[in-house]
């Protein structure tokens, strides 16, 4: 077996609209291609004893052991990968269900496409699930071992790469408001929404928690100043920085017991708590001056600890934090408590878990040094040892919740603080014996203000009922009524995506909105370019998705990307599909018409069920791409007669229609006309129907998403195809006496569609001069030359200059045979240089003749026109 290649789709796809995240193999099963496994020696066997859990996967039988019986049965290997590669990430926690394998049109190559929930993961497995396979197959076995080791590979790489317990909560929360959201460079950020309605966060600061808020708040010192001079209970303390001082500031404070802790730090790093004598405060001060250049000596409160949560103004919820901790039973010593504390499934390293492992370092040492135990003490039934002084938990402390309980002037009190120190999510530390009376009868203290506060504690305590604290964050970034999103629009199809691209652009542009778009020219934001190149892939959609300027954005969406990736969206609000035709055969395993309908149907069904599938009513194709949508659909015809389009308006829905030299919506029974196709530039005075076909789709997008008919009818009115924004696209030049025309018509679709426009010349001539890149099928250059028999009066045949490997004038000939067949009589000559013929044709043209060029570089023929001072008939746009 050999793996061909492998894709990582990452939105809506060929495969899944629903199952974004799949990985694409293209496996050659070389000479495994004719045996199904029932014919492997030992191979059912081997599969069962190396992964016995596959009995769990129903397959098509439906049921438990489903899977298996058809590998006893006999399955082709490929099928056999998809699930194994399933079965890996499975066991190493990664719940994924979907996968699919298909045969491809070059023998014993197949498509094993499998989800994951990690992409390396998943390229992991699948790779791993072909060795797997392998060994079984020449060993009857895979290495137990290396079995653990993939496992343990793939766990690592899904552990690198999973988000933080706080981002999680949060990410989950906007995903159940349908906001979407995605990671911005190297993982450090957040973003929620797209465009211009976007937030951001990392942790739990968010895009409005104010930076002076955050130095405060870390500057422990400062704050304790702030908040005394307010009137807030906070641990009476002052500030050394030389040893000298020590002595002093403990008197300062009041005697024993003493709290050290470094000036700066976090995370509970360099504090001794409860110093009782001078030896400690020593070692206390040497800690906390590791982490900071100056400590704070404060007094000691009794009590326990509490975290109080508010988020924009409110306490949303308390927790209790406990010290990491042992309780003993009578039998075990410390040592073995730890390690039978540490089995717990929910203790895992840092912050990556719900709670986290026990260790002994120097404060566990110190807690047992002064009770006299060492790790080998069998502690008493029901007897508490603390590990550490400080509660928290990414040093193994645990949580109780204690949101109920929290006095209200406490509330107040916390909601006060927070404002005073001025941040938008904050954690308040109180030290309290009861978090149920005001802190000031207690003799209790607020010992910090934490910017970025862990929701961890609050989400998943170890005890009480978890709190949803990621709502109200969300509800303060998108607060209710305010969109997470920006419309997108996506555009597909086979011919026209690009110009009916900037022609929706254009119209938005009118709404006074920003608008982000791509096409085969490039990345654009308002009126600039943004990025040259070709753009129709998800990535491009991804700059204009997460640029906050763009308040629109419309997308063209080609075969290429969508294959190779998939959507860079998961849902869009209008999905164009413009028509579906031959071109493209043959690249990506689309073989296909029908193939390939799927494919660009793909944009069709990612549209939102409140949004429009914008369909072509005259493509059977892509009109019945209405069967596969939740959308709501709006059909484009040049026919008003058009059957679909008649019931479908019958029924009360929307669509556009070329209708008695008009552009005209229909909504139900009314008529909305736009405007007359002859005032509208790019259909070259209606002239172009494919044009009008264009622009009866861009209108529809537009009208369904709301906008005005006036401001569609002042759009169409001064869009232009111009040599500047369309080069190549229809470019019309007056040249005195007759016209010329320069086209990048490369397929029989396009070709077809030109023709209706150059049968619509009737002042006098019709000349082309055309051609086709060598590397097409000799069937499709007769066809061409066909086509051009049936379009044009005179045809001079002409070649490229790189000719893609045929002899020159080969091309040419084939080109010329396809005339002569469709028309004998047909007036056609061959100048193989393109200049020359391009030179011949406009130096012999008639008058009231067009000469339609369609040339290898457009630059190249667009020059020759310029040379003779034409005058555009489309004026440039600015
Ligand atoms: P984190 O940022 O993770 O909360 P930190 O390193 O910033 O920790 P503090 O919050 O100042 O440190 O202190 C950690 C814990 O130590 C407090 O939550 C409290 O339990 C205890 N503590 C700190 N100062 C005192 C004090 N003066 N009296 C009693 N306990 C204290
Ligand atoms: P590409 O796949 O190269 O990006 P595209 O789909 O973006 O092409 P355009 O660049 O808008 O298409 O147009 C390319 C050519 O296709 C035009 O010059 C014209 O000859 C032809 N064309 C444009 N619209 C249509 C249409 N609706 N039907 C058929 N042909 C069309
Ligand atoms: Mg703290
Ligand atoms: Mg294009």
């Amino acid at each position: 077996m050999k793996i061909l290649k492998i894709l990582t789709l990452r939105g809506p796809n060929y495969w899944s609209i629903r199952r974004p995240k799949l990985v694409v193999m293209r496996l050659d099963l070389e000479t495994l291609a004719e045996t199904p496994s029932n014919e492997i020696p030992g191979f059912y066997e081997g599969l069962v004893h190396t992964l016995p859990s596959l009995v769990e996967h129903f397959c098509s039988p439906g049921c438990r052991g489903g899977f298996l019986s058809r590998v006893q049965e006999g399955t082709m290997m490929g099928h056999i990968i998809e699930h194994v590669a399933l079965e890996l990430q499975e066991l190493a926690g990664m719940e994924v269900g979907f996968g699919r394998t298909r045969e491809t049109a070059e023998p014993g190559v197949y498509q094993v496409v499998i989800e994951y929930q990690n992409e390396q993961a998943g390229r992991y497995a699948a790779r791993a699930a072909v060795r797997i396979c392998q060994s079984i197959i020449e060993q009857g076995a895979y290495p137990s071992l290396e079995l653990a080791q993939d496992l343990s590979d793939l766990r690592d790489l899904a552990g690198d790469a999973a988000l933080g317990p706080s981002t999680e909560a949060l990410v989950k929360e906007a995903e159940a408001r349908d906001i979407p959201w995605m990671e911005v460079s190297a993982r450090a950020m957040i973003q929620l929404g797209y465009g211009a309605h976007q937030k951001r966060i990392q942790a739990t600061l968010s895009g409005y928690t104010s930076i002076l808020g955050v130095e405060l708040a870390s500057d422990k010192e400062g704050t304790k100043q702030v908040l005394r001079a307010a009137g807030v209970p906070v641990p009476r303390g002052t500030v050394v920085s030389y040893l000298d001082e020590l002595e002093d500031a403990i008197a300062d404070v009041g005697g024993y017991p003493i709290v050290i802790k470094p000036l700066n730090g976090n995370h509970g790093r360099g504090i001794t708590i409860n110093i009782t004598h001078w030896k400690q405060a020593e070692a206390g001060y040497d800690a906390a001056k590791a982490v900071s250049k100056s400590v704070i000596v404060e007094r000691f409160y009794q009590g326990r600890d509490h975290r109080v949560l508010v988020v924009n103004g409110k306490v949303v919820a308390v927790a209790e934090r406990v010290p990491a901790h042992v309780v003993g039973d009578g039998r075990s010593t410390i040592a073995a408590l730890i390690e039978e504390t540490n089995r717990d499934p929910r203790r895992g390293t840092g912050h990556d878990n719900v709670l986290t492992k026990l260790e002994v370092d120097r404060t566990s040492w110190q807690l047992l040094d002064q009770k006299g135990y060492t790790l080998e003490t069998v502690l008493e039934p029901d007897e508490v040892f603390y590990l550490r002084s400080t509660a928290n938990l990414s040093t193994g402390g645990i949580a109780i919740d204690r949101t109920d309980d929290i006095h209200p002037e406490n509330a107040w009190l916390a909601q006060r603080v927070v404002k005073i120190i001025g941040l938008d999510i904050a954690g308040i530390d109180i030290v309290t014996s009861d978090i149920s009376k005001p802190l000031r009868d207690v003799d209790a203290v607020i010992v910090e203000v934490n910017a970025a506060p862990g929701f961890r504690m609050h989400v998943c305590p170890s005890e009480g009922i978890p709190r949803n604290v990621a709502e109200p964050v969300i509800d303060m970034l998108f607060p209710p009524g305010t969109p997470g999103r920006v419309p997108i629009i996506a555009i597909t199809g086979t011919n026209g995506k690009t110009t009916t691209t900037r022609l929706i652009a254009h119209i938005f542009k009118q709404t006074n909105q920003i608008v982000g778009y791509t096409t085969t020219d490039g990345t654009y934001i308002g009126e600039y370019l943004v990025e040259p190149g070709d753009n129709t892939g998800p990535q491009s959609a991804q700059l204009i998705l997460q640029d906050p300027t763009v308040e629109v954005a419309v997308l063209e969406s080609a075969r290429g990307g969508i294959l190779r990736s998939g959507l860079a969206f998961t849902q869009c609000d209008v999905g164009v599909v413009l028509n579906v035709a031959a071109d493209h055969l043959g690249l990506g395993d689309i073989n296909t018409i029908e193939a390939m309908a799927q494919v660009k149907g793909v944009i069709a069904e990612a549209t939102m069920s409140n949004g429009y599938a914008v369909l072509n009513a005259d493509d059977p194709l892509v009109s019945a791409m209405a069967e596969r949508t939740s959308a709501q659909i709006a059909y484009f015809s040049m026919n008003p007669e058009n059957e679909l389009i008649r019931t479908h308006t019958q029924r009360g829905g929307l669509a556009a229609v070329y209708e008695h030299g008009y552009l005209s919506i229909l909504k139900g029974d009314w008529t909305l006309r736009i405007e007359q196709a002859v005032n509208v530039p790019l259909t070259l005075g209606g002239r172009a129907p494919f044009m009008i076909a264009n622009a009866l789709a861009a209108s529809l997008a537009a009208f369904a998403q709301g906008v005005r008919i006036e401001d569609i009818r002042s759009a169409l009115a001064t869009f232009q195809a111009s040599t500047k924004q369309t080069p190549g696209r229809m470019n019309l030049f007056n040249l005195g006496s007759f016209h010329a025309l320069v086209d990048y018509a490369h397929n029989v679709h396009s070709y077809e569609a030109l023709g209706g426009f150059v049968q619509n010349w009737t002042t006098g001539e019709r000349i082309g001069v055309v051609g086709s890149p060598g590397d097409r099928r000799n069937e499709d250059l007769v066809m061409l030359g066909k086509l051009s028999a049936g379009i044009f009066d005179r045809i001079i045949v002409k070649e490229d200059n790189d000719t893609r490997g045929r002899d020159r004038g080969d091309a040419a000939n084939w080109i010329q045979l396809g005339i002569t067949q469709a028309k004998p009589d047909a007036r056609c000559e061959v100048v193989l240089d393109e200049a020359t013929a391009v030179r011949a044709a406009l130096d012999d043209a008639p008058p009231g003749s067009l000469v339609v060029i369609l040339p290898e570089s457009v630059n190249r023929a667009i020059q020759l026109i310029e040379e003779r001072h034409p005058i555009q008939v489309i004026a440039p746009a600015k």
